[in-house]
């Protein structure tokens, strides 16, 4: 159940028999020669597949998060880490108020974990609701169908690089770059970042076959599939 592709009233039928809700978790941020909405591209799909056989109402994805080293990137929209949890506690509210009570975060940017921090909580002042968060990308069975094609999987590189996320216009290099020191990274102003990182890549590959991208994405259908399903505490 797609909230965009629905109703007001559809939603108030479904809350009859169905208390769980999906928010996508994404980011507006430098992924090199791919879309700067790559995270919030992933995020919605990756829910909207997972939850489609089971009818669980997926919202809109939230399509800024926290990103701060990659200012340095034209496009990029970094936001605070108090402004982004507050929008969360408000989203949170906003939802149980309306009666759902097991919210699941799919999140597909790194810098998103306070939304876990959030989960634990607000679950402290609303003892019978349950939110849970699952990145999707480093989920166990999906990182280990990675790996089988290669033992990196990095930021902007070919792990992110799917028939949705890709642009037309962009020709990617067809060498691996070497992985970068991420916590050097991290420790970086935006502006050195950038000059350390060039086009924003991680480091590993930068494209494979359409049919290892296939295979890593039913993985990780099925995987925050799982995730929806349960359990839930
Ligand atoms: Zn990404």
């Amino acid at each position: 159940m797609i909230i965009s592709e629905c109703t007001w009233f559809q939603v108030e039928e479904r809350l009859k028999s169905e208390d769980r809700a999906a928010v996508p978790l994404g980011s507006t941020e430098q992924h090199a020669q791919l879309s700067l909405s790559t995270d919030s591209i992933l995020a919605q799909r990756i829910a909207n597949d997972a939850a489609g056989p089971l009818g669980i109402p997926v919202f809109p994805v939230v399509p800024y998060g926290i990103t701060p080293i990659f200012l340095g990137y034209p496009g990029t929209i970094s936001v605070r880490v108090s402004t982004y949890v507050a929008l969360l506690r408000d989203i949170l509210d906003s939802l149980y108020s309306q009666g759902f009570r097991r919210i699941a975060f799919v999140n597909a940017h790194g810098g998103n974990q306070p939304a876990a921090s959030l989960a634990v909580e607000w679950m402290a002042e609303h003892r019978d609701a349950s939110v849970k968060m699952h990145n999707w990308w480093i989920a166990p069975k999906t990182l280990a169908k990675c790996h089988e094609f290669d033992a990196v999987a990095s930021h902007a590189s070919w792990s992110e690089n799917f028939p949705w996320t890709r642009l037309p216009t962009e020709v990617l290099p067809t060498q691996r770059k070497p992985m970068v020191d991420v916590p050097a990274l991290f420790a970086k102003s935006p502006a050195e970042a950038r000059k350390y990182l060039g086009d924003g890549v991680f480091g590993g590959p930068y494209q494979m076959p359409d049919d290892v991208m296939e295979a890593v994405w039913e993985v990780a259908v099925q995987e925050t599939r799982e995730f929806l399903m349960g359990p839930w505490h």
